[in-house]
């Protein structure tokens, strides 16, 4: 049994996390990082976290982004406020969870970087009022440029992230599939391992900077699902970089160099368990959750047809109402429900599960925000008087 890891609950940022992956690295276990794309799979996501006593990641993509935002807001800002709303609310609800969070966003490749520019303007804004950045971590994927490129505006947006703390993951070598649009569907099968040289290459530019980096290797990866057989998976690879690192650096760790695993759905327990043993300390889980939120709405639907075929009018009488299967806290909480449990199978996996036992905070323990207003606030008063008012009206709280 791991003894688990002293990081706070909520959000958490700066040398906690790498307190907290270094503690991963070092216990042998990865935290999955969930692709969510509104409040219900975040929470989801955190409600799986609490119930199987482990610490998660919660990632927003770029198409996530604008997911959250809303689909029909076409301004050019509108990722970055996607992600950043989505961050703001992770933040204010994940204390109640009382496990740690670390709030990322995924792939970010070349065209994107005015988003990722708008998410470090948000996390500068933060930080000068709290003294950390909005996110725990971002990704920078210049993959598909030649890798002195990659390399160079990676070392260039690390500098910016370092005064703040905020991790740096990236992705060197070419990851098979899919990925927001990036078809690597046909590229030659070699072509699909980071060398060691390649990796080792990051960590040397990467490292005199802060050592809160972490690197995502392809090793026959895929986005996206697959036929199993299909492609040849080898994280036996990822051992040889921390081989090559260990010895360039004269190191005592095996494992020098935090890695990250895209690509992993439809991967074996074995597969993955020689990859975290090589130092995978955060695998990305997209695809299987998807899945498993759609299954438990298509499953409640199946199973409640009949109650589900107009607003009124089911196999108890035509004038029976169906509003108890139709409110999208009945279905969409099926889904959640559904995508919980394929979490717990992820924390399972990655051995993550139990890390990190639940810190319920005492009912009313929290602050109900975590901003500061402003010192002499005149609102303040008005603001006391109808909590009163509301207090003596209610008689106890009331949210329904
Ligand atoms: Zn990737």
């Amino acid at each position: 049994m791991v003894s688990p890891c002293d990081v706070p609950v909520g959000v958490i940022t700066g040398d906690n996390v790498v307190k907290l992956l270094k503690h991963a690295k070092d216990n042998n276990y990865a935290i999955p990082a969930f692709n969510c794309t509104s409040s219900s799979t975040a929470n989801a996501v955190m409600e799986a976290a609490a119930k199987y006593n482990s610490p998660v990641m919660i990632q927003v993509s770029n198409g996530g982004a604008q997911f959250v935002a809303g689909k029909s807001i076409k301004d050019k800002n509108a990722c970055a406020a996607g992600s950043v709303a989505l961050a703001l609310h992770v933040r204010a609800v994940a204390p109640y969870y009382g496990v740690p969070v670390i709030m990322h966003s995924d792939h970010c490749a070349k065209n994107l970087l005015p988003w990722f520019d708008g998410m470090l303007e948000a996390d500068e804004a933060y930080f000068a009022q709290f003294g950390e950045p909005l996110f725990s971590s971002h990704m920078l994927d210049l993959s598909e440029e030649p890798d002195e490129e990659n390399i160079a505006i990676c070392v260039q947006y690390f500098k910016r992230m370092a005064p703040m703390k905020l991790w740096l993951e990236m992705e060197i070598g070419i990851t098979g599939g899919e990925e927001d649009g990036v078809d690597n569907e046909h590229v030659d099968p070699e072509k699909l391992y980071t060398s060691p040289e390649q990796v080792f290459s990051v960590y040397e530019a990467l490292a005199p900077i802060g050592d809160f980096f972490s690197i995502a290797a392809a090793f026959g990866n895929v986005h996206g699902v697959y036929k199993p057989g299909n492609v040849k998976l080898s994280p036996e690879r990822l051992v040889q970089h921390q081989a090559h690192a260990k010895a360039k650096l004269n190191s005592e760790s095996d494992k020098p160099i935090f890695l990250v695993m895209h690509g992993g759905s439809g991967s074996t327990d074995e597969e993955i368990k020689t990859a975290v043993g090589a130092g995978v300390v955060k695998m990305n889980v997209d695809t299987d959750t998807q899945w498993s939120y759609w299954d438990g709405c298509r499953k409640f639907v199946a199973e409640n047809h009949d109650f589900l075929q107009g607003q009124i009018g089911n196999p108890k009488g035509p004038d029976a109402p169906n509003k108890k299967y139709y409110d999208p806290r009945v279905w969409i909480r099926k889904a959640e429900e559904s995508m919980i449990e394929r979490c717990g199978e992820s924390m399972t996996k990655l051995g993550c599960a139990g890390t990190y036992p639940v810190k319920k905070p005492a009912d009313g323990s929290l602050p109900v925000y975590n901003f500061q207003p402003i010192s002499h606030n005149p609102l303040k008063d008005a603001v006391k008087e109808t909590k009163q008012f509301v207090g003596k009206l209610l008689g106890k709280s009331h949210c329904n």
